[in-house]
């Protein structure tokens, strides 16, 4: 005899030892609590839509992506993932930017200091 629910082969055993489902039929009921479990799966599948918008917002702000990250982490894993990534890109967005602006600087610092080196020079000339 086979488990009609996991399939295995558990012999003349009246509960499968694997997966503890009764073998007989009288005892085949559909059990309350595990459809009950189902549908709040579903819902909750239904409502983690992961809509593209929190990433946006957590794109902006990024340490309320952190938060919505790690308060949706078990609800809500596929909104919670999306606040993630874009609190991450935001973050990395934002180093890229510090690094670009600091290249810019140590390139075009010292020329700007030197323009303003010749004003004054300049200035010290005329005076
Ligand atoms: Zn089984």
């Amino acid at each position: 005899m086979f488990c009609r629910k996991c399939g295995k082969e558990i012999g003349d055993a009246a509960f499968c030892p694997f997966c503890g489902h009764p073998s007989k039929d009288e005892v085949e009921v559909i059990d309350p609590a595990n459809s009950e479990a189902k549908k709040e799966e579903v819902k909750k599948n239904d409502e983690d839509k992961a809509s593209g918008w929190w990433g946006v917002l957590c794109f902006f702000v990024p340490i309320v992506g952190l938060i919505l990250f790690l308060v949706w982490m078990d609800d809500k894993p596929k909104t919670a993932k999306k606040c993630g990534i874009g609190a991450l890109i935001s973050v990395i967005l934002g180093v890229v930017l510090a690094v670009v602006y600091f290249i810019l600087i140590f390139i075009f610092g010292p020329a700007i200091f030197h323009s303003i080196g010749i004003n004054v020079d300049v200035s010290g000339m005329v005076h």
